[in-house]
């Protein structure tokens, strides 16, 4: 079917292949977001009645504390349960790197034959949206794929972790002994977006300690009266020690989700982030023709030239764009 545009891909007959399960389809969508297509708006309108079903479960922590390991036995377990799973690995640190550098995370062949598992790793291209635009619509690809789970592993490090926090339903933290951060080196933000969190590397050394050092540190932060109280559980992921129970522990979270509402108000909220990225984006897209002169250069130059100051030039840059 042709539809105009040289290349243009057949929108509904891939969003109902991706709705099938058909790997190469989800696939194909998820690369449509990271290009930015202006498909996008036919897929997202096509999608729309088909996601909110998946448990979104981030995963984060220090490079080489485990979370490809991790991610992989979890796939594991939630396998064992009958679960279909996506798994997207982004890179929020390097926005302009590709997927190439994310396309080896070979422990993941584990999985690569099983038609219920979907893996995909995910840079935005430097595209201008960046990850809080690109995302939410890749996870909202796999979601309507049927996905039961889908684990958001975030490569790299950085404010963006807690960014990335903010976009899942649950969020599981590794941590593990000997690797010169220990809990006083994580940053505190970490310290307040965990649900679970994982102590990784428990054959080693030094877990017991982190433990300790983690419940005193989670004891001192305030919680309001019926709050979620983080689960720590220590884990060997190589060997899959533990992680049945982290699993399950990621079920009885959603379990309280759904009961306190927060299911709710955490999807709302990401809901809100999705909308307000994609505005602001398109906004700035009017703002930065490459290839013309825009308003924005013109008032630029008067602001350089101290005819005009940077408040009122944005006033009138708001004033000048259409909606
Ligand atoms: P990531 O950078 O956080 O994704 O970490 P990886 O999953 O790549 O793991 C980093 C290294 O730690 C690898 O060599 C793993 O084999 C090793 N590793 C992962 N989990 C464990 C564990 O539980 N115990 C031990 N001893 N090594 C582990």
């Amino acid at each position: 079917m042709s539809k105009g545009r040289r290349g243009s891909p057949d929108v509904p007959g891939l969003v109902e292949r991706a709705r099938a399960g058909d790997a190469r389809s989800v696939a194909r969508l998820i690369s449509l977001v990271e290009d930015a297509s202006p498909d996008l708006r036919e897929v997202m309108a096509a999608l729309a009645p088909h996601a909110g079903r998946a448990h979104i479960v981030g995963i984060t922590g220090s490079p080489g504390v485990g979370k490809s390991t991790s991610t992989n036995a979890l796939v594991a377990a939630l396998r064992n349960e009958g679960k279909r799973v996506g798994v997207l690995a982004v890179d929020p640190s390097s926005p302009f790197s590709g997927g190439a550098l994310l396309g080896d995370r070979i422990r993941m062949q584990d999985h690569a034959l099983d038609r219920e598992v979907y893996i995909r790793s995910m840079a935005s291209r430097g595209h201008l949206g960046g990850l809080s635009w690109a995302a939410p619509q890749a996870l909202r690809v796999l979601d309507a794929a049927g996905c039961d789970v889908i684990l958001v592993e975030t490569v790299g490090v950085g404010q963006s972790e807690v960014e990335i926090a903010g976009m899942a339903d649950t969020t599981l933290v590794l941590l593990a002994p000997g690797m010169g951060d220990g809990i006083q080196a994580a940053k505190a933000g970490i310290l307040e977006i965990g649900d679970l969190y994982v102590i990784n590397k428990s054959d080693r050394d030094g877990a017991d300690q982190v433990r300790r050092e983690l419940r005193s540190m989670l004891a001192l932060a305030e919680r309001a009266e019926g709050a979620w109280k983080p689960d720590i559980i220590k884990t060997v992921a190589h060997t899959g020690e533990g992680v049945d129970e982290v699993a399950t522990a990621i079920e009885r979270h959603r379990g309280w989700l759904a009961d306190s509402g927060q299911l709710q108000v955490r999807r709302t909220r990401r809901a809100r982030d999705e909308v307000e990225a994609i505005a602001v984006t398109s906004l700035r897209e009017q703002w930065r023709d490459v290839h013309e002169r825009t308003e924005l250069d013109e008032l630029a130059e008067r602001v350089v030239a101290g005819t005009l100051d940077p408040y009122a030039a944005a006033d009138e840059l708001l004033a000048a764009t259409p909606h």
